[in-house]
């Protein structure tokens, strides 16, 4: 992936937490960080570290690190139509509040982690 001049432009934002101004995580709807501007000239991905762990393509994962979004759809846990997220290893969507319990982010966000790291990234439908 090359340096995309144009993700950039159009997803600035500012970061409350560290007081920067920067780029979006390509998962921000989901993890709501911010890159710094640096961020791409070392990494070479728009990615922030936790989706870069939990959905990317470090140690032995093999997700697709950035995850599909549908602004509404029926969530196929709750039922209700919501702002969806793909799996990393699938393309099951279910909604950002089921996604993180299934992760076992909190519901505010937060990314407490858990032992079993395994089941973190798993597909509840189809267990990928
Ligand atoms: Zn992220
Ligand atoms: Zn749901
Ligand atoms: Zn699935």
């Amino acid at each position: 992936m090359s340096r995309d001049i144009t993700y950039e432009e159009q997803n600035k934002g500012y970061c409350e937490i560290n007081g920067i101004n920067g780029i979006k995580c390509k998962n921000y709807k989901l993890c709501k960080a911010i890159l710094p501007d640096w961020w791409y000239e070392c990494k070479e991905n728009y990615l922030c570290t936790n989706c870069h762990m939990l959905f990317g393509t470090w140690g032995t994962n093999n997700g697709k690190g950035e995850l599909e979004f549908e602004d509404i759809l029926e969530c196929p846990i709750c039922l209700e139509k919501r702002l969806c997220v793909s799996y990393p290893r699938c393309n099951h969507k279910i909604c950002i509040s089921c996604f993180k319990k299934c992760m076992y982010f909190n519901e505010d966000g937060s990314d407490e982690q858990t032992d079993n790291i395994e089941n973190l990234k798993k597909c509840c439908l189809c267990r990928k």
